[in-house]
This record gives C-alpha cells, structure tokens and sequence, in this order.
C-alpha cells in the first residue's frame, strides 16, 4: 500500500538481527524509562542520564523470551533542534547502555506534533509498525511509558499498557484502565517475570 507523501512514514532504526521470529515482546519508551527526562529534550550524550537496574532487568526479560524494542517520540528532530543524524546517535548510545544489547530496533518518531503524522504518541503508528515488521504478538506484549500517553498508545495498538513513575506522570493524568503500575523499569520485569 502507498501512502500519500503527505503521511510521513514511521523510522525504524534496526540495532541487531533477531534469530528467530519473536512473539512476545517489551517495547519500552525511552525518556522516563530507560534514562531521565530532561527539561525539553535530550540533544547530546551530556544530558544522557540512565537510571538503574535496566541492564539487568532487560537481559533477564531477553532470557525469559521476550524481544525488546523501544519506541520514542522525538519531535525535537522535527522542530530543527538537533538533525536527524545526531538524534540517532543519541538514541543509540541511550540504548545500548541501558539495555545491554538487548534491544533489536528502535521506532522513533521525528515529526512535529502539527505534522499529522501516524507515529506520534498517543497514536499507535510506531507499535503497529514494530508489531507487523517483527511478527509480534500484540496481546502478548506490553508497551511500557511513563505518561498517560503512552497508555493510550499501548492500548490503541493491542500492547498491554505499563506505566513506571520514573518521569512524568504524578498520578493525576487519567491512565487507561488496566494499565499496570510500578516504580520503575525493573519492577516491571519482576512482576511480569514472577520473581
Ligand atoms: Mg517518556
Ligand atoms: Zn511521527
């Protein structure tokens, strides 16, 4: 199917080869989740600040069978604050740290939130795209963010929502009902892995 030029297509920047078709899979925002939010938005490795225990928690929900990809709005790139070059470079340097090599591909959206595009949270163009690209499972997988957004996008897409409180959300925004709830990242895991 073509689109119409108009609709800018989701970007998927692939990390490694999967070595078999996944089924279930972790799809994790990236701001908030793997490393701190930041005032307006991370523009260069300086600003990169991880939070703890995602190397570990990701290498454990690699092992239990989970894929794991991230998806991320960066309408920085859109806005002309940093190239869309540089903005990958720092995606990939975040994910690599945080995740220890256990992240296959990295949907990211560039676009202005004014771009009408299909990938922008709370839309759920970025999930769908890795879901139908990487043969996954939606029901089977989660979508972990942290703001009701990213619940929104979960659910529109099949994912099952998380929520972690390492950023944004200060438990007033609405969440889709039936989203899980934890501290952190590694919470997370735990509680899906049952340990
Ligand atoms: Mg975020
Ligand atoms: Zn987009």
């Amino acid at each position: 199917m073509r689109r119409p030029s108009s609709t800018p297509a989701v970007l998927v920047d692939r990390h490694r080869i999967a070595l078999r078709h996944p089924r279930r899979a972790l799809i994790l925002d990236r701001d908030g989740v793997l490393n701190e939010n930041v005032d307006g938005y991370v523009l260069q490795q300086s600003q990169i600040r991880l939070l703890p225990g995602n190397p570990e928690a990701l290498t454990a929900a690699r092992r239990a069978g989970f894929a794991i990809f991230v998806a991320t709005n960066q309408q920085c790139v859109g806005l002309g604050l940093i190239s869309l070059d540089r903005a990958l470079r720092v995606n990939r340097s975040i994910v690599n740290a945080a995740s220890a090599g256990t992240v296959l591909a990295s949907a990211i959206c560039p676009h202005r939130a004014d771009a009408s595009c299909q990938c922008r949270k709370p839309l759920p163009g970025m999930l769908v795209a890795l879901a139908r690209r990487f043969h996954l499972s939606a029901e089977h997988s989660y979508y972990v963010g942290d703001a009701a957004t990213d619940s929104i996008a979960a659910s529109a897409a099949g994912f099952k929502p998380v929520v972690v409180r390492t950023g944004r959300w200060d438990g007033q925004d609405a969440l889709i009902d039936g989203t899980i709830v934890t501290k952190d990242l590694p919470s997370f895991v735990s509680l899906v892995l049952g340990r």
